[in-house]
């Protein structure tokens, strides 16, 4: 009888639950990502009538991360429980509405599947330990950060600030780097690019990049410490340069259309925290140190 490798066992039940719980939280940051900008244009408008002195708008519906159930955006259908099962669902009905057949953007399986498959990487790469959990929230806090990027331009503090206090906190335990290394990592994250930021505005007059940007590299610092800072800045010029094209070619769109900054710090974020070292380690190889 072949010997059971319990720790390999042990290892593939933890990368398999980290997938499906990745597909439920990917699933439910399809709604965070959706109704997060919502929630803060209407408190922004309900701010503003205070400030002008104008009449309170008539008292909306709640709306928040739980309430309203979920609805087709076309026909009002109100999504049930089986039709909200990630990735099946979407195979299941085709990709349509169970009501009125309307087209289901293929970006929410997709988000389910891309945090279900990131989520069990993070689970292969450090094991059953606290680090794993620690990246998982993380992960799952980037994702959503760069999708609302994406689509607002708008990088909400309500994310960035909560993860950037958690960083600092799971390191004042050891779990990625020591606390000192993590605390300067968030002052020299959030300066160099508010050095960057008002360079640019003091020679062209433009604003380069939003606060939002600021407050990530910040956040990305106090997890992985000073040290993730440069390969991080680095490699997102570089994943910013090829999505970049990318996207321009895919939508034909004009060279001034002005994209986010924010995924591709945060992808270029993760892949220095995951690999950092092994990448400069090979870097410095190859350069002949
Ligand atoms: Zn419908």
């Amino acid at each position: 009888m072949p010997t059971v490798d319990f720790l390999a066992i042990h290892v593939l039940a933890f990368v398999l639950c980290a997938l499906l719980v990745g597909l439920l939280i990917g699933s439910f940051l399809n709604v965070v990502v959706y109704r997060l900008p919502i929630m803060m244009q209407r408190d922004w408008r309900e701010q503003a009538r205070e400030i002008l002195q104008l009449q309170a708008e008539p008292e909306a519906e709640t709306f928040n991360l739980v309430l309203p159930n979920s609805q087709c955006p076309h026909c009002g259908h109100e999504i049930r429980p089986w039709e909200n099962i990630p990735l099946f669902s979407y195979l299941f009905l085709r990709g349509k509405c169970s009501s009125c057949k309307a087209p289901i953007s293929l970006r929410y399986p997709a988000v389910e599947l891309a945090c279900g498959v990131l989520s069990a990487y993070v689970a292969w790469h450090f094991g059953f330990t606290w680090q794993a959990g620690g990246m998982l929230l993380l992960t799952w806090g980037l994702l959503a950060m760069s999708l609302i990027d994406l689509d607002h331009k708008l990088l909400p503090d309500s994310l960035v600030l909560p993860l950037l206090w958690l960083g600092l906190i799971v390191n004042s335990f050891g779990l990625i780097t020591d606390l000192e290394t993590a605390l300067w990592g968030a002052i020299a994250g959030y300066l160099s690019l508010w050095s960057v930021y008002w360079l640019f505005k003091l020679v062209t007059g433009k604003e380069g990049m939003g606060h939002g940007d600021f407050k990530l590299l910040a956040m990305l610092g106090a997890w992985g410490g000073w040290q993730v800072l440069p390969l991080t800045i680095l490699l997102s010029s570089l994943v910013g340069a090829v999505l970049g094209t990318i996207m321009l070619r895919m939508r034909n769109a004009e060279t001034s259309t002005p994209i986010p900054f924010g995924p591709y710090l945060a992808i270029a974020g993760w892949i220095a925290l995951l690999w950092g070292e092994q990448i400069t380690a090979r870097y410095l190889q190859i350069a002949g140190f």
